[in-house]
């Protein structure tokens, strides 16, 4: 069962979690990061590097958030990032 970026990372995008990924997750999204639910191992990392709490097992997302199911689901259709980057928005000052 893969793990979900939700609501918490718009705006965020803080990338320290993509340093810790094992695999090639995790892609760009619209203000967002998302991860790719055919690249996931199920590992868990990046939920505790994560500033916002933003990303959950797919079964624990609360229904507020269920739409960001389907929204990584499309994470292949977006560029893949694989380094950390510079944090920008609101987790600058996190
Ligand atoms: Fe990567 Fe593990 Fe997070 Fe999946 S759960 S996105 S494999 S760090």
């Amino acid at each position: 069962m893969p793990f979900i970026v939700t609501q918490p990372c718009e705006g965020c995008i803080s990338t320290a979690c993509v340093d810790v990924c094992p695999a090639t997750c995790f892609h760009r999204g619209n203000d967002i990061l998302l991860i790719d639910p055919q690249e996931c191992i199920d590992c868990g990392l990046c939920v505790y590097e994560c500033p916002v709490e933003a990303i959950f097992p797919e079964s624990e997302v609360p229904d507020k958030w269920a739409s960001y199911i389907d929204l990584n689901a499309e994470a292949a259709n977006f560029p893949a990032i694989q380094q950390k980057e510079t944090p920008k928005g609101k987790c600058l000052k996190e």
